[in-house]
């Protein structure tokens, strides 16, 4: 965007990305461990996303971004992110309630 020659980015959070023919959802920034070797203390994401969240994603925003998806090419959805996504476990187990509707494989990255 630009407005009085000043150009203005408006960075969006990513809440899915794609890896190894899978969807990942990203929803927390935030892990009950304090790893020494997380990819966190070395970058700010995997597979050239950026997954650091400006905001916790709602359950709605999570379902908007996977109905911009074409869901039914990927073998799985995978809740991964860079952190632990069971800290948000209530979005976790909507949206999870939301794919297996929609009969897609769901898979659960965890701490
Ligand atoms: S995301 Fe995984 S590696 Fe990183 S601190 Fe949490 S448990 Fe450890």
């Amino acid at each position: 965007m630009v407005i009085n020659n000043v150009i203005i980015l408006i960075l969006m959070d990513t809440i899915c990305y794609e890896a190894y023919k899978n969807l990942y959802i990203n929803i927390t920034n935030r892990c009950s461990g304090n790893c020494i070797f997380c990819i966190r203390n070395f970058a700010d994401g995997v597979h050239g996303y950026d997954l650091r969240l400006s905001t916790k994603p709602s359950i709605d925003e999570v379902i908007e971004a996977l109905e911009k998806q074409n869901l039914s090419k990927y073998e799985e959805i995978v809740f991964a992110g860079l952190w632990e996504p069971t800290l948000r476990f209530e979005v976790v187990l909507a949206v999870t309630q939301w794919l297996k509707n929609r009969n897609l494989k769901v898979r659960l990255n965890t701490n």
